[in-house]
């Protein structure tokens, strides 16, 4: 049969991961050990006082009903707490929080907010594939601002051309940065405010990486430079800090106008997170942070076997401040999908291609610190016995 599809899906990549998985599970079933460093899925559990609340949560018929659309009122106030004692900015629950089915959800129900067709939104390139997607599900035309390690990973404003600008109505930012594992200042978010009030630019910051951070480095949040209330809404995510990627829970917070604009468009497709789990996620963000120092220093140390031992094989890869990725740059002479491949092929490496998440990305590839140390140990001296 012959059915054929909406334009709009034929417009999109393919989701880059599924090939990812299909190659791997090929080679594994070769019968090779492989260690898979592709997708940035946390490997260890969700802390058990979280699960044991959601546990109590969900025999609680109450849980059981449609819940509120923005979120419970509960958990807005504890994503205003939680940010206010992290980032020293005081939000309002009501207007300036809503809760998400995951960031990725919001991330990517927020153009069909404010994206007409024919809008340019400027989208970081290598970059999480959602941003781009989502902009031409919903008409709109991205644009992709090159990430280039001559400028430290950050997009360099005054390049975007002119008449791109004219049609641009938002700037995409992601800070900590996947797939470069690179880090922002308030500086350069301060340079950001300033180009999105001359250009009338509203500016959508991915901070799904603000806590796992290394070397007692605390990555900043964009609201809290001045001016960046009246143009920002800025993503969070219980997924990475919490090891909850299975459970679906975040927030945006932010101007309340944005909040207000994706909240119109998730009540006319969603029905909320499941009470039950924000229940959980309240549990997460008002008990010991513990856990997430204990999962900084877990990642820490696997970021320095990984790092130190690929720079003992002459690697030019940098030791990344934050994020539990490795952004590798490619042997001299040899493309990402070639080196992916042979990492695959020859050493039973899952890595993810640099290209993969945009053209700039071609010569690097993302690795995962989502194995342990010996297997991370194990990793390199398979790489040494390749010879790059
Ligand atoms: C993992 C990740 C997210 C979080 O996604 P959730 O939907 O909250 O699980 C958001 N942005 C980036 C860049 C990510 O890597």
């Amino acid at each position: 049969m012959g059915f054929a599809k909406a334009e709009r899906l034929n417009k999109l990549p393919p989701y880059l991961f599924k090939e990812i998985d299909r190659l791997r599970d090929e080679v594994r079933a070769r019968g090779v050990d492989i260690i898979d460093l592709g997708v940035g899925d946390p490997d260890l559990p969700t802390p058990q006082h979280i699960i044991t609340k959601l546990q109590e949560a969900a025999e609680d018929p109450a849980t059981h009903r449609y819940p509120a659309y923005s979120g419970m009122n509960r958990f807005r106030d504890a994503a205003a707490g939680w940010f206010e004692r992290r980032f020293g900015l005081k939000l309002d629950p009501a207007k300036e929080i809503i809760t998400l089915i995951g960031s990725k959800e919001g991330l990517a129900h927020f153009p069909f907010a404010f994206i007409n067709p024919g809008d340019v939104m400027l989208c970081p390139s290598p970059a999480y594939p959602v941003y781009n997607s989502s902009t031409i599900m919903a008409g709109g035309e991205p644009y992709h601002m090159p990430l280039l390690k001559e400028n430290g990973f950050l997009p360099d404003l005054e390049a975007i051309p002119a008449g791109v600008l004219k049609k641009a109505k938002v700037l995409l930012i992601n800070y900590p940065n996947n797939p470069t594992a690179t880090v922002a200042d308030v500086d350069y978010y301060a340079q950001v405010v300033a180009f999105a009030q001359k250009h009338g630019l509203m500016v959508v910051s991915d901070a799904a990486y603000t806590e796992m951070a290394y070397d007692g480095f605390k990555p900043p949040s964009f609201l809290t430079v001045p001016g960046a209330m009246e143009v920002g809404i800025e993503f969070h995510s219980l997924s990475k800090t919490y090891n909850m990627t299975g459970w679906r829970l975040g927030f945006a917070v932010g101007n309340a106008e944005l909040v207000a604009g994706l909240g119109q468009v998730k009540s006319q497709i969603d029905s909320g997170a499941f009470d039950a789990v924000q229940i959980a996620g309240i549990a997460a963000l008002e008990g010991d942070q513990k856990c997430v120092a204990d999962m900084c220093a877990l990642y820490q140390e696997r970021r320095d076997v990984l790092v130190k031992g690929l720079q003992d094989l002459g690697m030019a890869v940098e030791m990344p401040r934050a994020t539990f990725y490795v952004w590798c740059p490619c042997p001299k002479g040899i493309s990402s999908a070639e080196f992916t491949k042979r990492l695959l092929n020859e050493c039973g490496i899952v890595s993810t291609p640099g290209n993969g998440f945009g053209e700039p990305g071609e010569g690097f590839v993302r690795l995962a610190l989502t194995v342990d140390k010996s297997r991370l140990a194990e990793a390199v001296d398979r790489l040494a016995k390749l010879g790059f």
